[in-house]
């Protein structure tokens, strides 16, 4: 079999407080399910607050869900012996958004990489050297014995962010979760770190799960995509399938919100999303999208519609295509309703 991750019907529901006495139920994430075979990359998008990094965090094991199963190498994350989740915590790595507080300031880079096989017991201490060196050579931070000299505030974000990839890294894991890893450094860093990643997937067969609020850089990341709203999953399918023939009203909102060069060779944005997520305190009625949406059309305040395939691979949740039959006609939505293809 080559389903590395699989997560069924997962929800998590927060309670937060609502005034001194009364409090209320946030459901950050929404009857998800989704798999990840072995060496391959899938990328979930959203904006915030659409529930991706509570996603991430349950991948990891970080986050009970409060229903639903979570399923890795064949093995129930929620039901696992302390050995198996130790076992898990090494074959699965995370890379957050944030290297800065993600690593240890008092550490040098050679003891932040070295670390985990420490904790995991791996390799005597000239075989964890060596492993650190070799972790930092692959992502290109070199010379590795002065790098491993170093604190991380000597070092710059697209640096640091690369020592929190070696750290993943030198464990060898089958899966790495990396939510939003270039978010917070510079530009020109962006495209490195990406490139990077995508050169460790195809080197080593790692899989990864990869969090972005970015459509366009999931667009060079990922074999696949997942695009989430308000907890949900909305739209998945082969990346270049979406990209080229998004579905769902949101996914091509996010699209036409991504910067493209003018002719004075200036970015601009083609479009963008009108108003602010509702609070997934207080979702809408019917379609959670209907009020931003640009194609609602009678009902999609009531009715609720639920992901289902509209061409082979590419599942949708959305009133205007109805199934596979529909879909496999290419761009035949239902009748008295607007078509999302141009
Ligand atoms: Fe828009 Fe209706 Fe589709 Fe929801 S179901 S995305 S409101 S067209």
């Amino acid at each position: 079999m080559n389903t590395l991750l699989s997560v069924q019907n997962a929800s998590v529901v927060f309670h937060a407080r609502k005034g001194l006495l009364a409090s209320v139920d946030v459901r950050a994430l929404d009857g998800v399910s989704l798999v990840l075979d072995k060496g391959e990359s899938l990328s979930i998008v959203g904006e915030s607050g659409s529930g991706k990094t509570t996603l991430a965090r349950v991948v990891l094991g970080l986050q009970k869900p409060t229903q639903g199963q979570v399923t890795f190498a064949g093995e129930d994350i929620g039901r696992a012996s302390q050995k198996s989740l130790k076992d898990f915590r090494r074959r699965a790595q995370g890379i957050f958004q944030d290297p800065f507080s993600s690593l240890d300031p008092y550490m040098t880079v050679g003891q932040i990489v070295e670390e985990p096989l420490v904790i995991h017991r791996i390799g005597t201490a000239a075989e964890r050297q060596d492993r650190v060196a070799k972790a930092l050579e692959e992502v290109r931070l070199t010379p590795t014995g002065e790098i491993a000299a170093k604190f991380t505030h000597q070092l710059s974000g697209g640096q640091r962010q690369r020592v929190a990839i070696a750290r993943a890294l030198v464990l060898a894991p089958e899966m790495i979760v990396a939510d939003e890893p270039v978010s917070m450094v510079d530009a020109s860093s962006r495209a490195e770190i990406l490139y990077l990643m995508r050169e460790l997937q195809e080197r080593h067969g790692t899989a990864f799960l990869y969090i972005t609020h970015d459509i366009a850089t999931a667009y060079h990341f990922s074999q696949r995509v997942a695009v989430m709203y308000l907890g949900r999953i909305v739209e998945t399918g082969p990346t270049r399938w979406v990209v080229a023939n998004p579905l769902h009203p949101y996914t091509k909102a996010l699209l036409q919100a991504v910067p493209e060069p003018d002719p004075q060779n200036r970015f601009r944005k083609r479009g963008a999303l009108s108003g602010d997520p509702p609070s997934p305190a207080n979702p809408p009625p019917g379609c959670r999208f209907h009020p931003r949406c640009a194609y609602a059309f009678e009902g999609c305040d009531r009715e609720d519609p639920r992901l289902r395939e509209v061409r082979a691979g590419q599942h949708v949740a959305c009133r205007l295509w109805k199934g596979f039959d529909e879909g496999a006609r290419l761009g035949a939505p239902a009748e008295g309703t607007r078509t999302l293809l141009e």
